[in-house]
């Protein structure tokens, strides 16, 4: 299994140090930072699969960092803090970490949290990125389309509208659903337009790989199918 990187921020040393020899006890790449800004520019800069983050500290609140950090990533975050802090539970959560442990916790309770953060992190990445019918697979993240392993090219509207039908595999959606969700409710112009980008679609996946995947059910809508 490959090693997670974990970024501690804790500015009480001899805590930190602890936690630091046991988690690489445990086998965990553990890098440790005592100051909260330092440690925001860590987790920014860094690749880190985890952000173990105390509640109070020297530069920037654990809070402050959480929600500056959630911005732009989907890091698990496991926040500490004393327990008379536990009032800012609801703060922590709220800010954007996933879990909470109050100090002083056993070693083992640190790490059964940590083992869930890594699971609901995988299952969160694995259901955003992915999405797939019969062979056809979009990967969300890389913004991409194969057909059975040949790359698809398409254009923007093209890509949302195969996205929409994907995301809805099996279910017949009309084309009054399609324009509002794929072009937006204030859509004005050719009332056709859902025809039209159903055909380029059928063009590059259907026809291009001799499979059908958009189906129509006349008078209602399209549906793309998966068996
Ligand atoms: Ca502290």
């Amino acid at each position: 299994m490959e090693q997670k990187r974990i970024i501690l921020i804790e500015d009480e040393v001899k805590l930190a140090r602890f936690l630091e020899l046991e988690l690489k006890y445990e086998g965990y790449d553990v890098s440790v930072c005592h100051d909260g800004r330092e440690g925001l520019e860590q987790i920014i800069e860094g690749n880190y699969d985890l952000v173990l983050l105390d509640l109070m500290l020297p530069g920037l609140t654990g809070i402050e960092i959480c929600r500056r950090v959630r911005k732009s990533s989907n890091i698990p975050i496991i926040m500490l803090t004393a327990k008379d802090e536990t009032m800012d539970k609801v703060a922590g959560l709220d800010s954007g970490a996933d879990d909470y442990l109050t100090k002083p916790f056993v070693i083992e309770e640190l790490l059964a949290r940590m083992r869930v953060a890594f699971k609901h992190a995988q299952k969160d990445n694995s259901k955003k990125t992915l999405l797939e019918a019969n062979g056809l697979v979009i990967d969300t993240e890389k913004r991409m389309v194969t057909v059975d392993g040949t790359v698809v090219e398409l254009t923007k509207k093209e890509y949302e509208l195969l996205v929409y039908l994907v995301q809805n595999k099996n279910i017949v959606l009309t084309r009054e659903q399609i324009l509002n969700e794929v072009w937006g409710y204030s859509y004005i112009g050719e009332t056709n337009v859902v025809d039209v980008y159903i055909r380029y679609l059928r063009a590059k996946i259907d026809e291009a790989f001799a499979r059908k995947y958009i189906h129509t059910i006349r008078g209602v809508g399209y549906y793309v199918k998966d068996e």
